[in-house]
């Protein structure tokens, strides 16, 4: 393309969103060029922010028409590097951002893609009603980009992820038509389930415009406990004890090893050690329950009784206040934001079969201590969902450059333990930039190409979100 080509497209996209929604200042693009750890950073003609359905479409048909590539992009919260783009535009959707329509006795809302979940979370409470997604970035990831990555988060044990979550979507593709499949039916067998092939597509197939939510019940009451255990298998023990006795209520189960409690306790300044004494490993658990009247943390307190009888469980504090509530909750969300302090991370975010956490556990951590001596594990994560953030952190006596010159190695270390127990390289985040070659490695080969072969029949030209993924 002639630079004269270029010009000519952004005046018609300048024409189509408004002088004030488009921009091609590198200073004011810099913040959409790059992913939040700032592993990539991209090239970009200009970034958009239409704010209809029509300004998306129009913007991807001329965009089509002038064989520019269209990188769609909600908070930029992402961390694979899937909305990085490489001379492209960018496609904001922040600006679809409207609450369509709330339908508390169908249980669904519908709405812009650009809506931020903690916005969505607060207008259904208001309903209320639940919408149950829940991340640490919700105050700034946008429902498009939750949808596109297919996100989990802390409830997905009760709720499932946001896949779970969607009932319908609207789409535009990638010659500019719009597929409208908002719908809020429960039940619908006319044929392929098309919403699923966009959602965890991470923009490559077309750009979520709009999406029809299911919405639950609102619990009544809420109870958090913060549990000291011994090892990783006394934490799948204690999993499975609470499951038996509150399978209907059981909301959260995250795990957390001594060193990341640690470290969040330094970097939270208001923080402390909820115990006295310390122990391997913790887990956050929460029950909810629809019934205001059950008393859940007598039921909790009896199971956990149970646990420490049994030797699985070392200690156990239940929250009771909000103030503590928060104050336990903090201490899970700030995780992500806590390790950034210690220096180069390897991080892997995998899943694998509930019942062999702690085993991939036991196995992974020497063979990654083996590759490189002194490494420091931070392992945390969605234990409930057998996904866990098994993130390895650079020897105190290493250069960071030096450790993420050896970080690959890493990869394919735990990548090929996470294969050998059956599991996924990529249980939350996405493939993106960050994951593209491995997932060529892992993924079955059949189903690769039948991927290939549904993005070259929905983008024959490869204009969307080209280069992620695949
Ligand atoms: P973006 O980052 O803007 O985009 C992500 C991908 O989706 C890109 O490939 C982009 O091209 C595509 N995309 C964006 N919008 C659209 C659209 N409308 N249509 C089509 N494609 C689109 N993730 C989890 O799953 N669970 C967690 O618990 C979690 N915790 C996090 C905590 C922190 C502190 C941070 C920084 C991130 C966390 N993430 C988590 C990752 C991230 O927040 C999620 O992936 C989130 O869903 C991304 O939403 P976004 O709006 O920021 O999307």
């Amino acid at each position: 393309m002639t630079v004269a080509d270029i010009s000519a497209l952004l005046e018609t996209l300048r024409g189509i969103v408004g002088n004030r929604h488009m921009t091609s200042d590198p200073a004011e693009m810099a913040l959409r060029l790059v992913e939040d750890r700032g592993l990539f950073t991209g090239t970009a003609h200009a970034v958009v922010r239409p704010a209809t359905t029509q300004e998306v479409a129009d913007c991807v048909r001329h965009c089509a028409k002038a064989g520019v590539p269209v990188v769609p992009q909600g908070g930029n919260t992402g961390v694979a590097g899937g909305g990085v783009p490489d001379g492209a535009v960018v496609l904001v959707t922040d600006r679809l951002n409207r609450i369509h329509d709330m339908d508390a006795l169908n249980g669904t809302m519908t709405v812009g893609a650009g809506c931020i979940l903690a916005d969505l979370r607060q207008a259904a409470a208001k309903a209320d009603r639940l919408f149950a997604l829940s991340l640490s970035s919700e105050g700034s990831c946008q429902i498009g980009g939750n949808l596109a990555t297919n996100a989990g988060g802390s409830n997905v044990l009760r709720y499932g992820n946001a896949r779970n979550l969607c009932l319908g979507l609207e789409v535009v593709l990638p010659d500019g038509r719009v597929w409208n499949g908002l719908s809020g039916l429960r039940k619908d067998n006319t044929g392929y389930d098309l919403k699923n092939l966009f959602i965890g597509a991470e923009g490559t197939l077309g750009i979520i415009t709009a999406a029809t939510l299911k919405l639950h019940p609102r619990p009544r009451r809420e109870e958090t406990a913060f549990l000291g255990v011994p090892s990783a298998e006394a934490a799948l023990a204690v999993y499975d004890r609470l499951r038996a006795a509150h399978a209907d209520t059981l909301s959260m189960f995250e795990y957390i090893e001594r060193f990341c409690l640690e470290t969040v306790l330094r970097h939270l300044p208001d923080a402390c050690d909820p115990m006295e004494d310390t122990h391997a490993a913790y887990v956050l658990v929460e029950l909810a329950g629809l019934d205001a009247d059950a008393d859940l943390a007598a039921r909790l307190e009896t199971t956990l009784a149970e646990a420490i009888e049994a030797g699985e469980l070392s200690d156990a504090v239940i929250a009771q206040s909000l103030s503590q509530r928060q104050s336990l909750r903090a201490l899970r969300e700030d995780m992500s934001e806590a390790q950034k302090a210690l220096g180069g991370n390897a991080k892997h975010d995998i899943s694998v079969p509930v019942s062999r956490l702690s085993d991939f556990i036991r196995v992974a951590v020497p063979a990654c201590q083996k590759e490189i001596r002194g490494l420091r594990p931070f392992v945390f994560g969605h234990f409930g969902d057998g996904n866990l953030h098994f993130n390895m952190i650079q020897p105190v006596d290493m250069s960071r450059v030096d450790f993420e010159a050896r970080a690959k190695d890493l990869h394919r270390v735990v990548n090929d333990i996470v294969a050998d127990f059956g599991g996924s390289i990529s249980a939350e985040h996405g493939i993106g930039l960050l994951k593209r070659d491995a997932l060529r490695r892992y993924k079955d080969p059949v189903a690769l190409d039948l991927m290939a072969r549904i993005k070259a029949l929905l983008d024959p030209i490869n204009i969307m979100n080209p280069g992620k993924v695949l």
